[in-house]
């Protein structure tokens, strides 16, 4: 599920393909995804406008068209983007084109249907609204000692709220909390200074590691818990096997023996 690795590889993968390229049309083929908007706005906003540039919030992009219309993309579970010349075939779930004057199309894919396309005037006022928390990675130690001191509750889930912190989700919350070997039901509350500052590190050293690797399960290092996690899974730290929970709803994975749960204050 794209997370914030993926949608920052994904606006790079916007920023150098569809850039400065006047749209001739907008070809919906399933509506379902917009949000927001129908089909014929989306079409009557973006023609003969270029997208100028984007911005990535937690696991959402944004791209700026002239005349200061934003279109919101989310990638739900199985959303990407793909640029390809007009004569090429579309991907096969391509849900919306965005069809450029150049003969190419950028496509936006997604077989599980969750993602989410919208158009909008203020990218502040849409975060506001949402009540989206500060990006993970624009955090510095000092607010994130605040926001985690601030939330009770168990720590992943805490890490998973979007409304909290945008941008981590499963598979890196569980990453995250392995690196920083704190247990994942851990309360917010038993976490102290310097367990706090492991994770808060462990955080932005995961979400760039993961976004140097083109957030490529494949070349993510071998001693991340990414690829091992699952049934049978060995800890690549002690080699114990690693047990799974279900906590805020998710499967978290970990390892009892580095991720001790925290007992007394
Ligand atoms: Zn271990």
């Amino acid at each position: 599920m794209p997370e914030l690795p993926e949608v920052e590889i994904s606006k790079r993968y916007l920023d150098a393909t569809s850039l400065h390229q006047r749209i001739d049309d907008v070809d919906v083929r399933n509506t379902y995804i917009l949000k927001d908007t129908s089909a014929r706005e989306l079409a009557r906003g973006l023609k003969g406008r270029r997208f100028e540039s984007s911005r990535r919030h937690g696991k959402h992009l944004f791209v700026r068209a002239d005349g200061e219309l934003w279109l919101r993309l989310h990638f739900g579970m199985t959303g990407s983007l793909q640029y390809f010349k007009n004569d090429e075939q579309a991907p096969r779930y391509a849900r919306v084109l965005f069809v450029f004057a150049n003969n190419h199309r950028l496509a936006f894919d997604d077989q599980r249907q969750f993602g989410q396309i919208g158009l909008l005037k203020d990218v502040d006022e849409f975060l506001k609204e949402h009540e989206l928390g500060p990006d993970a990675l624009d955090l510095h130690l000092g607010e994130f000692r605040k926001i985690l001191g601030k939330h009770r509750g168990a720590v992943k889930s805490v890490l998973l709220n979007q409304r909290i912190i945008a941008g981590i989700g499963n598979i890196y919350a569980d990453e995250i909390l392995f690196r920083a070997r704190v247990h994942p039901t851990t309360e917010t509350s038993r976490l102290g200074d310097k367990a706090l500052t492991k994770l808060f590190r462990a955080s932005h050293y995961v979400l760039r590691k993961a976004i140097a690797a083109k957030a490529n399960t494949s070349q993510m290092p071998r001693s991340w818990l990414l690829p091992h996690r699952g049934r049978g899974g060995k800890c690549p730290r002690c080699g114990r096997k690693l047990r799974s929970a279900r906590i805020g709803g998710r499967t978290a994975w970990f390892c009892p023996q580095c991720q001790k749960r925290q007992s007394g204050g």
